[in-house]
């Protein structure tokens, strides 16, 4: 049983009967809200997750979009926005490039097949650019 209850982005109850997963539910629910130090939020931490995903600190809450591009630091190399939309890791220079939704449709890495057929690619290339 997954639940979405305000103030705690996602809970998963468990148990093997209904019953034990409401209530297993409701027990993360009632530590997730009491969790904050008044604040009314959690300590998200980001834990090498890079699209935008965090865990709370204290009660290990997991909440999606917590985080936006900029507080991780992750820019668009093309337009400099913030995003948490696309990455690719370099492994042999160690570095990460980051992409907007928006520049990931005309940037996105090429595929095999297409390499071999640059104008195909130009063609694919421009007809993306109007959708
Ligand atoms: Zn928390
Ligand atoms: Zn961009």
């Amino acid at each position: 049983m997954e639940v979405y209850p305000p103030g705690a982005a996602f809970i998963r109850g468990e148990g093997t009967t209904p019953q034990e997963c409401e209530e297993s539910a409701w027990a993360k629910y009632q530590h997730a809200l009491n969790c904050s130090d008044g604040s009314g939020s959690h300590d998200w931490e980001a834990r090498g997750y890079r699209n935008g995903a965090g865990f709370c600190s204290r009660c290990g809450t997991f909440g999606s979009q917590v985080f936006t591009g900029e507080q991780l630091g992750q820019f668009c190399r093309i337009c400099g926005t913030g995003t948490t939309y696309h990455w690719d890791t370099d492994k042999t220079a160690g570095t990460t490039t980051f992409l907007c939704e928006k520049h990931y449709k005309t940037h996105k890495p090429t595929c095999h097949s297409s390499h071999n057929r640059p104008l195909a690619q130009l063609l694919a290339e421009l007809l993306d650019e109007d959708s």
